[in-house]
């Protein structure tokens, strides 16, 4: 059985489904909140500098840029 993100009570693209963009919103809960956390970009991000360093515009899918948010972070 899938296991909810610990961060979906706070995330936004949990808790808002992305807005203005719901269809987005419904295929990013279904393929990281509900199960594929490890894979998310988000998630990563907030395990390695916290959850309130992690852009609200940040997508799941953008793994490729958690380098330049954790540099600018640390310096
Ligand atoms: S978008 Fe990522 S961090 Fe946010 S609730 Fe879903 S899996 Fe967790």
């Amino acid at each position: 059985m899938a296991t909810l993100c610990t961060y979906a009570a706070t995330c936004p693209v949990f808790t808002t489904g992305l807005g203005p963009l719901p269809h987005l919103g419904i295929k990013y809960r279904r393929a990281y909140c509900r199960g594929g956390w490890s894979e998310c970009a988000r998630h990563l991000l907030a395990d390695t500098v916290g959850s309130d360093s992690v852009p609200a515009t940040l997508l799941p899918s953008q793994r490729n840029q958690i380098v330049e948010v954790v540099a600018h972070a640390v310096s």
